[in-house]
């Protein structure tokens, strides 16, 4: 029987799951990536967790026919390399050939947004579509597309960083060294931002209720959600701008690239229809009706496995 191996690496945690041929998991493993340790220990330690998988499931190493990896990052697929990553340390470094020579099956990586956005296209919420764009909303937002079953990369396999278009009224300072990005308003730190300075501004809300000056720092995303739902204006008024702002952006995206279908990933997604109901509304007002009618919206299904799921599900396309 064939399996597969493919992982989520991320700059916290490293999960490496067991897959059969139908892409279904049968084990996973989670453990700390310990970036700071370097990027020969990060690949040694997950080769391990590899064999430690097999073993834990009786699985003869013969039966593995490829891993599959999602990284933060710049990565270039074709090579193997991780190119650039702030997070993991990563500075040309050969990741995929360093883990074929500990595990000696073939290694595919890219980066992890492509593979979450693959595994939802293939096998998640956007199966069936042909065209699929996909976005990831949590500390930022980033996007995939993936047309007749091959992922978009355009040069220096740069496409898809969707959160850093400079957006009209935005002034807030991005890490990217630009100003005005979409992520510094549409992702779970822009919600949270938006709401903390309000409160700092003066404006009365339950948030102001539940955070104080020494607590507001650790306002998230999910509580604007909270306050949202007991009817607070100031939490209606971000997530309404917030859904806004994210529907000029995919209004431009969706003209471009003309998907069948949106499927909405990561952290933030989590707000649903918060965020939702003003996205399409503004998506819909700003594209030319024939890219409306045909297009569907909707959340991603394979949540934490996504990355798994895309990632093995690539290293098998790739066989
Ligand atoms: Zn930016």
């Amino acid at each position: 029987m064939n399996y597969w191996v493919g992982i989520d690496l991320g700059g916290t945690n490293m999960v490496c799951g067991l897959l059969d041929d139908q892409m279904n998991i049968v084990a996973k493993l989670k453990k700390p990536t310990l970036a700071s340790q370097g990027s020969d220990d990060i690949i040694r330690r997950l080769a391990e967790t590899v064999h430690e998988l097999l073993e834990q499931n009786n699985i003869h190493k013969n039966d593995l026919q490829g891993i599959g990896m999602g990284s933060p990052g710049f990565i270039n697929p074709d090579l193997g390399i991780g190119v650039f990553s702030a997070n993991l340390g990563w500075k040309d470094y050969p990741v995929a050939a360093r883990l074929q020579e500990l595990t000696n099956v073939p290694v595919s990586i890219d980066n992890d947004v492509r593979m979450y956005v693959y595994g939802e296209s293939i096998q998640g919420a956007g199966r069936g579509h042909k065209h699929v764009l996909g976005i990831t909303l949590g500390t930022g937002i980033a996007a995939a597309v993936v047309s007749n079953g091959q992922l978009f990369y355009g040069g220096g396999y740069m496409a898809g960083e969707i959160g850093h278009i400079p957006m009209d009224g935005v002034t807030a300072q991005c890490g990217c060294g630009l100003v005005g990005c979409l992520e510094t308003v549409a992702s779970a730190t822009g919600i949270a931002r938006q709401a903390r300075e309000a409160l700092l501004d003066g404006r009365t809300s339950l948030l102001g209720d539940w955070f104080d000056s020494d607590s507001l720092a650790r306002l998230t995303a999910t509580d604007v959600s909270k306050a949202y739902d007991e009817g607070d204006e100031l939490a209606k008024e971000v997530m309404e701008y917030t859904g806004r702002a994210l529907g000029k952006g995919l209004a431009a995206a969706v003209t471009l690239f003309s998907p069948d279908c949106i499927v909405i990933g990561g952290g933030a997604a989590l707000a649903g229809e918060r965020l939702f109901a003003p996205m399409r509304e503004e998506i819909q007002k700003n594209v030319i009706a024939g890219y409306w009618e045909k297009l569907t919206i909707v959340r991603g299904e394979l949540i934490d496995d996504g990355g798994v799921i895309g990632s093995a599900t690539f290293a098998k396309s790739r066989a």
